[in-house]
């Protein structure tokens, strides 16, 4: 599991989309899918959601923010 993850309160405006660094949310399916091996935890899209719909899941990222890609 990655470190944020989309709830059902998400509505497919695509913000996040667009805001990840890291093309870590994948448009895949309602809610959002955040793949685990790209996020770094940034929370660029928790700020960036109007619906409130990114949470934080507690995990570690995989691979720091401005690691190698
Ligand atoms: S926390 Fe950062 S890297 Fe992870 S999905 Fe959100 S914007 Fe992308
Ligand atoms: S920014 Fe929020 S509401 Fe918009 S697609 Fe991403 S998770 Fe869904």
């Amino acid at each position: 599991m990655a470190p944020v993850a989309v709830t059902r309160a998400c509505t497919g405006c695509g913000a996040c989309l667009l805001t990840c660094p890291e093309r870590a949310v994948r448009p895949h399916g309602r809610p959002l899918v955040v793949l685990a091996d790209r996020c770094t935890g940034c929370l660029e899209c928790v700020e960036v959601c109007p619906a409130d719909a990114v949470v934080e899941t507690g995990r570690p990222p995989r691979r720091p923010a401005g690691g190698a890609p």
